[in-house]
């Protein structure tokens, strides 16, 4: 009797012991989904959690009732390692290189900043627009490695559906490029508080994000900044106007929300006429005798949905009107 129980208490610790050696690697395999991306926006593959995890351990039989339950938690770890997904419109910079553009997500310095900014230009990722998005805080070092890997994908889609254009861009700010173009908070161009980028013609330029909340996801935002700074590139590449006037293009001067998120936006033909001529090259056509010429003062036209802070005074307004019809029943009842 006693032997029996004895063999019973074994195969329960071993199969406890079993199950806590194989814990680790499932509890890592575990956390939400897999990112890919580090900061320095080298691949992360989930191969070694997931080769550790894949065989189910010996079960030993016949099985009481505990092992079972512990046993039956192997067989969460099954799927096929996600290779990591690869910008789809990526156009590398060869060693040595140089880029057509950098799309400036750091903490400064901002090129040309005193020129166009007024207000003092903050890092993308303290922006309330940004933060609401991050329930409420700054995203951390991964979450900004994804947005900023995100925008540049759509930056080079965008490029690319207007006729194949190529320009090569880079996040890498060791990478020497002849314009750059900062995304930053807390700061507007003063001429035009309302724009929602600025752009020093053939040079550099800047997207404002904090311009941009109506952004009720954070795929929404990415795009609506790639548009954005797609827009300021164009005239960083050295387009001093707005072809389009129908405002269904991204080089117009205004754009409807919609535009700034639709994945299929593009330029007009004669925006891609000339961004072509231009060939990317730093140039100082935006120049004249007396001084500098800015452009890229995009607005948007209107807003989508109402304001967060129209829905808090629409509830406040109805809390008010509640509370005051309970003090009329009161005063009756009394
Ligand atoms: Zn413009």
């Amino acid at each position: 009797m006693s032997a029996v129980k004895t063999l019973i208490l074994s195969v329960l610790i071993m199969g406890v012991s079993g199950s806590l050696a194989h814990a680790e690697p499932m509890i890592s395999n575990g956390v939400g989904s897999w990112s890919f991306w580090s900061s320095g926006g080298a691949p992360v593959t989930p191969t070694t959690a997931l080769a550790v995890a894949t065989p189910a351990p010996p079960v030993p039989t016949p099985t009481p009732p505990p092992v079972a339950v512990a046993a039956a938690t192997y067989t969460v770890p099954t799927a096929a390692p996600v290779p990591p997904p690869a910008p789809r419109f990526s156009n590398p910079i060869p060693p040595g290189g140089t880029a057509d553009a950098y799309l400036n997500f750091s903490t400064g310095p901002y090129p040309e900043a005193s020129l166009m900014t007024t207000g003092g230009a903050q890092p993308w990722f303290t922006s309330p627009v940004v933060e609401k998005l991050y329930g409420g805080q700054a995203p951390n070092t991964q979450q900004q490695a994804d947005f900023t890997n995100a925008v540049l994908d759509h930056v080079n889609q965008t490029f690319q559906l207007s006729g194949g254009l190529a320009p090569k861009i880079t996040l890498d700010p060791s990478i020497p490029a002849n314009h750059t173009l900062s995304v930053v908070s807390n700061t507007s161009y003063g001429a035009n508080p309302n724009a929602i980028g600025i752009t020093d013609v053939g040079n550099s330029g800047f997207s404002f994000i904090d311009k941009l909340s109506y952004g009720s996801s954070i795929n929404e935002l990415e795009w609506a900044v790639a548009h954005n700074v797609s827009h300021e590139l164009m005239h960083a590449f050295g387009v001093s106007g707005h072809d389009d006037q129908s405002g269904n293009y991204l080089d117009a001067a205004s754009a409807k929300w919609e535009l700034l998120t639709s994945p299929t936006t593009r330029f007009s033909d004669a925006a891609i006429a000339d961004i072509k001529a231009r060939a990317f090259a730093p140039s100082s056509s935006g120049f004249t005798a007396g001084g500098l010429q800015l452009d890229g003062d995009l607005e948007i036209l209107a807003s989508p949905v109402p304001e967060p802070t129209t829905w808090a005074l629409w509830g406040l307004a109805l809390s008010a009107a509640v509370v005051q019809r309970r003090r009329q029943l009161r005063r009756k009842t009394n």
